[in-house]
């Protein structure tokens, strides 16, 4: 878990630099999805809704298409292992990288390996693991987390990243041009290329057909990471299925228009295995590691369509609560939307605190019309606030709703207390009775108290005759 604020309380605290980083961020992102989408495909939900019964019919098979696609990555030469927990995972890939004698390697982004927290463990371990995505890069030099999925850096600006750079020795002098930070990272990071012995990936899909991985980047650093080293391996989600090639052309159309507003990502790799005898250049040996890590769980929930995810990120730019909040506030590798529904499941047996992110949200359903395999994310966050009431779990930060029912319930004490109402218009929030109500009436900006008004309106309103 990151950090231990509730969100109520890591949104009152965040500075106005870092909100103004992540507001126009996640806007910029949300306005150029729509205008590419739109543009493209005169009927986008035909798509989204195509893209979600693919998806629903792998997680329905999801035993066999993985027994597919092991077969089809083991007939191309690859080693297939499977993880069930983050420390089998991280246990497997320590292994690989000891059997194949690596003490150097480079990464590029993963969620599946930010979820498991691979570096610092690789790291602890004797192994340099540098992260190779320019985002992750930053996130790495300044020992922070990342807080959006796609645009790891998203609550940073370019003064904080050229400080850094010049902190860390990136950089001889201050620049906050975004192309020479670009530029002298890109300088930094071929040395290390050469230097590793192995590359670690994700994958965004694995057809099992065939068993090729596609993986999609704008840096190209995946690319780079694999072709000097002699071994690769890539940790993949088991949820990353999808049962057929032809597939992709529907999953690459919707990720990239969804999460960086492009027709297609600069990089688009399709991995086929393991170097072949006619290629100069690549890895010899290929691993891939299948990991669980709670999928399973949330499969048999109540929840399961949250592993239709594609990590897009599009909730997560239209959200407004992660857009005041930001990623770091739900304290778990997925934030925003999708990691108010996805977290408490996969997590929440070793961090049952995560149980209050549902309420994160308001319920507008901009989450639902943006994502792109069409996951009914507020259907979700009402189901996990139905199991946390049943199963009697409160979020340290929510106002006993007793009373309220108790007023609510009673006509006459209703009608009290919304005369009474009036009278807090012009009380300071010191006066509300309890500290939780204090604290939740801190953070909001609630309109004028009319108490009474309706009622009156109603019992005074003038018969409409009909002639
Ligand atoms: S839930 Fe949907 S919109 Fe959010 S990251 Fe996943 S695929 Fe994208």
């Amino acid at each position: 878990m990151i950090g231990t604020q509730l969100i109520d309380d890591y949104a009152r605290n965040i500075s106005d630099e870092k909100q103004q980083s992540v507001i126009s961020g996640s806007a910029a992102g949300t306005n150029k999805r729509y205008q590419v989408l739109h543009k493209d495909y005169p009927d986008p939900d035909a798509l989204r809704k195509l893209a979600a019964s693919i998806k629903d019919h792998t997680l329905h098979h999801l035993g066999d298409y993985l027994a597919k696609a092991e077969q089809a990555l083991v007939s191309r030469g690859v080693n297939v292992h499977f993880a069930s927990t983050d420390e089998d995972a991280r246990q497997t890939i320590l292994s690989i990288l000891q059997g194949h004698g690596v003490t150097q390697l480079t990464k590029s982004k993963s969620m599946a390996a930010e979820e498991i927290h691979l570096n610092p463990f690789l790291i602890e371990n004797g192994v340099e693991c540098l992260e190779s995505d320019l985002g992750e890069f930053i996130i790495q030099l300044d020992g922070d987390e990342p807080s959006h999925i796609v645009k790891p850096i998203i609550h940073k600006n370019r003064r904080e990243i050229a400080e850094t750079f010049l902190r860390e020795g990136i950089a001889a002098d201050y620049n906050d041009d975004p192309e020479t930070i670009t530029r002298r990272a890109r300088v930094y990071l071929r040395k290390k290329y050469m230097q590793a012995q192995a590359g670690i990936t994700g994958a965004n899909f694995v057809c099992a057909d065939t068993g090729r991985l596609a993986l999609i980047t704008n840096e190209g650093n995946s690319r780079f990471g694999m072709a000097p080293v002699g071994v690769h391996i890539a940790l993949v989600g088991i949820e990353k299925i999808i049962p057929q090639e032809k597939d992709l052309a529907v999953f690459l159309n919707l990720l990239s228009r969804s999460a960086t507003g492009q027709q297609l990502t600069v990089y688009t790799e399709f991995i086929n295995g393991r170097k072949s005898a006619n290629q100069p250049d690549g890895p010899e040996h290929m691993h891939v590691v299948f990991m669980d890590n709670g999928r399973t769980d949330v499969l048999a929930s109540n929840c399961k369509e949250i592993l239709r995810c594609i990590r897009c990120g599009a909730c997560q730019n239209v959200c407004p609560v992660y857009r005041q909040a930001s990623g770091h506030a739900y304290r778990s590798t997925y934030g925003g939307p999708v990691g108010a529904v996805l977290s408490p499941i996969l997590f929440g047996s070793r961090f049952p605190e995560l149980a209050d992110l549902p309420k994160a949200s308001s319920l507008c359903g901009a989450c639902n019309e943006v994502c792109p395999v069409d996951i009914p994310i507020p259907d979700l966050l009402l189901r996990l606030r139905d199991k946390a009431h049943r199963e009697h779990i409160h979020s340290p930060a929510a106002i006993p709703m007793s009373p309220f029912a108790v007023l609510a319930t009673s006509p006459s004490l209703w009608r009290t207390a919304m005369t009474m109402s009036k009278a807090m218009n012009h009380l300071p929030i010191q006066v509300a009775p309890i500290k939780p109500l204090q604290d939740w009436l801190g953070q909001r900006t609630l309109p004028d108290s009319h108490g009474g008004d309706f009622r009156k309106w109603m019992k005074n309103r003038k018969p409409v005759h009909k002639s």
